[in-house]
């Protein structure tokens, strides 16, 4: 183990027939450790800003989150960071807002939905978001985007804190790339539209998984069900990331697919040349990249897409990857 990340931690991810693979960080706070990893990755692809809310009894301040954010920024220099907006509700609670009971929070009135529904706590992270671009190479990324019209009013609001921010004479970078992330299905399946109307796309597979399989992802009582494997899942990911690639557009995978040792192999054949993961994925999967000549990436992909299990698929890829693995 300890061999593997002395190697492999800080290796360029370039594949034997010369494909370079961003290797991104996900983070989900700002402590010392976490920043760490910045020594060792080409970016933020998932910079989770639940923390700032979570565990208090007010909403951070717009100051506050600028501060965290322009720190994250400065730290990364020209690397992307890519801020996912909040993302509350389902999984993740949040005491200094008093939602009501759900009976289904995960179809529910979370991320996006609840930004629209407040937009007041939508505005303040937009703006401190925007204050602190100056800072650094900021993209920002919607959660939960399941139509085109989620996408339409979210950069409705994005034009409108421009403009607020513009009127006030406060600095922001022209260069803000905005994305979303693709975690339900209908907007995989409409991905070559919203490819045309976004930067970037990042493919959240947790959810994506979920949504796909219709199971709750923290139910230990059908864990089962919940299949990362199942073929429907790639041929989603496909379709999700081949409309963005033909436009020309950024597309990452930041659920944990894209750390997955069997579950990346895929990705990169699919055409996906960023993964973001945990920290602790890193040295893994810049060695998987290393030694995987892409041309048998994409023969991968394309078998893995003719499966119809997740067994068949699991058996597939270990079989296939065995020499490398
Ligand atoms: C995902 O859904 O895959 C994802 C990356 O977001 P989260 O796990 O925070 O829901
Ligand atoms: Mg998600």
């Amino acid at each position: 183990q300890q061999a593997l990340i002395n190697e492999y931690m800080e290796k360029e991810a370039v594949t034997p027939d010369g494909v370079r693979v961003d290797i991104e960080l996900n983070l989900a706070s700002v402590s010392e450790q976490s920043l760490e990893g910045a020594k060792c990755t080409d970016g933020v692809g998932l910079f989770r800003t639940e923390f700032l809310y979570m565990g208090r009894d007010t909403l951070p301040t717009e100051e506050e989150q600028f501060e965290i954010y322009r720190e994250v920024l400065t730290k990364f220099g020209d690397r992307p960071v890519t801020l996912r907006t909040l993302d509350i509700g389902g999984d993740k609670k949040l005491d200094c807002l008093n939602l009501p009971h759900e009976e289904n929070p995960f179809l529910g009135n979370r991320a996006l939905r609840l930004c629209f529904e407040r937009p007041d706590i939508f505005r303040t992270q937009l703006r401190a978001a925007f204050r602190a671009s100056v800072y650094g190479n900021l993209w920002i990324m919607f959660p939960m985007v399941a139509s085109m019209d989620d996408i339409r009013r979210a950069k409705q609001f994005v034009a409108e804190v421009k403009e607020e921010l513009t009127g006030e004479g406060i600095a922001f970078s022209p260069d803000v790339k905005l994305g979303i992330m693709i975690e339900i299905p209908s907007i995989a399946l409409l991905a070559d539209f919203a490819a045309k109307e976004v930067d970037f796309a990042s493919i959240g597979t947790n959810d994506l998984c979920q949504y796909t399989m219709a199971v709750d992802r923290l139910n230990p009582a059908v864990s089962e069900y919940y299949q990362s494997y199942n073929p429907a899942l790639f041929r989603l990911i496909h379709i999700a990331a081949k409309s963005f690639i033909d436009n020309g557009k950024s597309v990452c995978v930041c659920g944990e697919l894209g750390g997955d040792r069997l579950g990346a192999a895929v990705l990169m054949g699919l055409g996906v040349r960023k993964l973001s993961m945990s920290i602790s994925s890193v040295a893994q999967t810049r060695k998987l990249v290393n030694e995987l000549e892409m041309k048998k990436a994409v023969e991968i992909a394309a078998k893995v897409l003719t499966l119809s299990t997740a067994q068949e698929v699991e058996q597939y890829l270990s079989e296939a990857l065995k020499d490398i693995l």
